[in-house]
């Protein structure tokens, strides 16, 4: 039983005991007990990283240092002995700064990081450094199930992501963000045409049959990805959508100059193979009705996009020649034709306004001009489409906003009245709002005006009768962490939520929403999921991941944890920039819907994973360092230099896998080995700044006399240490051969093997064992795998045991809903 202030009792202290105060509290211990071993009784915690309960203290770390009353200095509790009447602080304002010292020293060689926050500012929070550590080993099959176990659609989102992962990247501290969007593109295109016929590649394989049915409303992103998890959970799943074709916006929207139509086909077709039925040319509202989905299937997910586009309010927008930008692109994709005029404006500065200038360039417009409220840093349409546009000829007028739509008498557009705006406060957005300037008016002529300025969900076919109730975006009001309607049968993700937003937001929407559906399914309580994701949310991040453990793992894969990023070193001691994306010259592309982007090669994609920092540590969550880096605040290290030791890691035993970059010295594992296993494999190697813990010559530790027990990953505080995940079978004894010298008794360091009486192996003696070497032998029960916990390389670890990696945290992008404007 662990020794806490409760059970232990406070009666007078025997002869040889002493009695001493910690932080206010009287605690009677053994003489000879350290500082730290009295703190302990008292169930106060004294922070340290070398204490190993088992050895010698050796005061490593000093993370254990205390005031000691009468002392000259602070003393490190886990080697000063306590003493009668001593007076001992633990908290101290002095101590805990030397703490936080102690901690930026320790971080300053700490050359890892604890989570990688590409991953985090994904929406659908892709597994980022564990797929591109499968590129780097030309595994792309594996790549695509491990990023499935996230996103279906890598091929896709490959061409049309605006990257959100790659913005806070780490690589850039040193030099470029890793092209992860492209990355995954090549991967999928590796793997997609062998797939159609082939082998699915699926993260997991879909469960049995569950004999419930789900109806997905819309063909768009989420609900393609909310059919796609839905199957997974062994439900039958069945796609309504209004138009010819699925998709959604990806092909009534996205010009196949961006996404090829063929590749979008390829990879729905892989929802066709795993059973999903998809029915088109059927639209809710007009060829059945909300209760009719209601009454033949057990939940409906709306996924109804955003069709509707916002008006310019001006004058004039009802004209000959005024079109908006979604019904301009879909026609175009539904009959192959549509009218473009011979100088086109079109006014927006986000993707859909990108779209409709270049699809405009390719149908034949002499001049098209965008015109855009904001400067150019503030066009929501990725950097590289604004530049792209512009070497095909798109003229950008930015900082004005459109004033009316000028006519002729048959009221056929002849130009646009504009006017200047300058940028005053930042909005809620956090970008400096538009002000118009008086007296700034101009013309600009045109024979096409183009609207692309947001848009919004028509929701056809549902009504706040029905339970499904509008919020004042005329989106869809769910509940956010369930995308529950009022109906409890009924969810919605996507755009028909959030607004006109994007691909990858409204994949993650349907991915959590397939899972609510299935805890629903289950008959969970759905009050209950959703207050449980909202605690997980609020709690600090080491609470929350003990807590996420404790609930339902189907429905803990919902939680969003919000990491916490300490500040830690990164170098790189070979820079070397990633490929350029190999295009179409504007010459090439601009009369024609070719693919721009041409993709990379196997070398310059292998080379561009293998630039991953891998900043995901096995150990997040669960190491010592970081919880004291948490617990005193060293976010901001002044220490980094940028010569902190680059190591290469070591995963050539199979069992113990060592990350170098991660050891603080400590010498737990040191300690540990040599005095508990008696094997010695590591010593302390170099000198001053350049020590570090390593095994002779950096020898293999099976070459040093490792005997794989995996006490040095057991002590280690930081993750430097970890064992890979191995498969046992049962170990077969030669009983023809043993001696029974008892060896293998003396050596086991877990204890495992034990001595009878008869001084011979447990459950054996010498006349059975005789008689079973005479005889034909029994077959032994053969023992069900074991396996062995944790989760370092992702290619190891998958090959061997086909499952995902666990860790899943983190937070959804805040959208801003309140410019609809922006959004286009
Ligand atoms: P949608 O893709 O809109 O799909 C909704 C589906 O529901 C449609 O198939 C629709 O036909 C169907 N539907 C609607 N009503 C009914 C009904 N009553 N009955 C049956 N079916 C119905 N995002 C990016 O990330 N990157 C880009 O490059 C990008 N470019 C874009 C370019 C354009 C021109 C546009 C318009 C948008 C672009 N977006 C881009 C945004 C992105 O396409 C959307 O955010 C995303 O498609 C939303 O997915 P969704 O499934 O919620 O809705």
């Amino acid at each position: 039983m662990a020794t806490t202030a409760e059970n232990v009792p406070q009666t007078k202290p025997r002869p040889g005991q002493i009695t001493l105060s910690i932080d206010g509290q009287e605690v009677t211990c053994e003489r000879g007990d350290t500082i730290l071993e009295a703190a302990q009784r008292l169930g106060i915690h004294i922070p340290t990283l070398c204490y190993e309960p088992r050895l010698p203290a050796t005061a490593a770390c000093r993370m254990c240092i205390v005031e000691v009353e009468g002392a000259r200095k602070v003393v490190p509790s886990c080697s000063s002995a306590a003493s009668d009447g001593m007076v001992v602080r633990t908290n101290t304002d002095k101590v805990r700064a030397m703490r936080h010292l102690y901690l930026e020293l320790l971080l300053s060689d700490h050359n890892s990081f604890c989570t990688p926050p590409c991953r985090d500012a994904c929406p659908t929070h892709i597994k980022i450094p564990q797929f591109l550590d499968y590129i780097a080993h030309k595994d792309y099959k594996n790549g695509v199930r491990k990023l499935r176990e996230d996103l279906p659609f890598p091929a896709i989102l490959g061409r049309v992501c605006p990257r959100p992962c790659e913005g806070p990247c780490r690589r850039q501290l040193v030099e470029h963000p890793i092209t992860i969007c492209q990355l995954h593109r090549f991967m999928a295109d590796q793997t997609i045409d062998e797939e159609q016929t082939g082998e699915l590649l699926l993260p997991v394989e879909p469960k049995a049959d569950t004999g419930r049915r789900i109806a997905v409303v819309g063909g768009g992103p989420a609900g393609l990805a909310c059919a796609f998890y839905a199957r997974l959970e062994g439900h039958s799943v069945k796609i309504f959508e209004a138009l010819p074709k699925p998709g959604g916006m990806l092909r009534y929207g996205i010009p196949s100059y961006r996404l090829p139509r063929d590749l979008l086909d390829k990879e729905i077709n892989v929802l066709w193979r795993m059973g999903v039925e998809i029915q088109v040319d059927s639209r809710l509202g007009v060829d059945y009705q909300l209760e009719d989905l209601l009454g033949e299937y057990d939940a409906v997910f709306l996924g109804l996009g955003a069709f509707s586009s916002n008006d310019m309010r001006i004058p004039g927008e009802d004209a000959d020649g005024v079109v908006t930008a979604v019904d301009f692109l879909g026609e175009l994709e539904r009959t192959g034709e549509v009218h473009v005029g011979k100088k086109v404006t079109v006014i927006g500065g986000g993707f859909t306004a990108m779209d409709a200038c270049r699809t405009s360039v390719r149908k034949g417009a002499a001049e098209v001009t965008c015109l855009y409220r904001r400067s150019r840093k503030e066009m929501p349409a990725h950097h590289t489409e604004v530049d792209e546009a512009e070497e095909e000829g798109v003229k950008l007028e930015l900082l004005c906003a459109p004033l009316r739509v000028l006519t002729d008498a048959a009221n056929k557009v002849t130009g646009i009245e504009m006017q200047r705006m300058e940028l005053g406060e930042p909005d809620a957005s956090g970008r400096r709002r538009p002000v118009p300037l008086e007296g700034s008016e101009f013309v600009i002529e045109c024979d096409q005006v183009i609207a692309a300025i947001g848009q919004y969900p028509k929701l056809d076919g549902t009504s706040e009768e029905q339970g499904v109730k509008r919020t004042k975006w005329r989106t869809i009001e769910v509940d956010d962490w369930t995308f529950q309607t009022e109906d409890p049968r009924v969810f919605a993700g996507g755009d028909a939520v959030l607004g006109a937003q994007t691909v990858i937001q409204a994949v993650a929407q349907g991915k959590k929403a397939a899972w609510s559906i299935d805890a629903f399914l289950r008959g969970a309580d759905m009050r209950e999921v959703g207050q449980s994701l909202v605690e997980l949310k609020a709690m600090p991040f080491f609470n929350a991941l003990t807590a996420k453990t404790d609930i339902d793992p189907r429905v803990a894969r919902m939680a969003e944890i919000p990491p916490v990023f300490i500040d830690m070193t990164t170098d790189v001691t070979h820079p070397s920039p990633p490929a350029e994306m190999p295009k179409l010259s504007p010459d090439e592309r601009k009369a024609n819907f070719k693919q721009i982007e041409l993709g990379f090669s196997e070398e310059e994609a292998v080379r561009g994973a293998e630039l991953c920092l891998d900043c995901y540590c096995p150990a997040n969550g669960k190491c010592d360092l970081q919880r004291y880096s948490i617990e005193y605040e060293v976010f901001k290290n002044r220490f980094h230099g940028g010569d902190a030791h680059d190591y290469p890691a070591d995963f050539r035993h199979d069992f113990i896998m060592r990350e170098p970059n991660r050891c603080i010295n400590c010498g737990r594992c040191v300690r540990v080995c040599r005095m508990e296993v008696g094997s010695s494999c590591y010593d302390n190697m170099g000198r001053g700044f350049d020590s570090i813990v390593s095994t002779a010559d950096n020898l293999p530790l099976q070459l040093v006399g490792c005997v794989s027990c995996g006490k040095c990953a057991e002590t280690c505080p930081t993750g430097s240490i970890e064992t890979n995940p191995r498969l046992l079978a049962s170990y077969d004894l030669d009983e023809s051969r043993c001696i029974f010298c008892g060896e293998c008794v003396e050596v086991c360091p877990y204890d495992a093997l034990e001595q009878t009486d008869y001084f011979e192996l447990a459950g054996y003696n010498r006349t059975t064992m005789a008689r079973e070497s005479l005889y034909v032998r029994e077959p032994r029960p053969v023992d069900p795998l074991r396996e062995t916990v944790p989760d370092l390389v992702p290619h190891v670890r998958d090959t061997v045991l086909g499952t995902g990696w666990v860790w899943d945290p983190i937070g959804d992008d805040p959208i801003d809903l309140g410019d609809p404007e922006e959004a286009g």
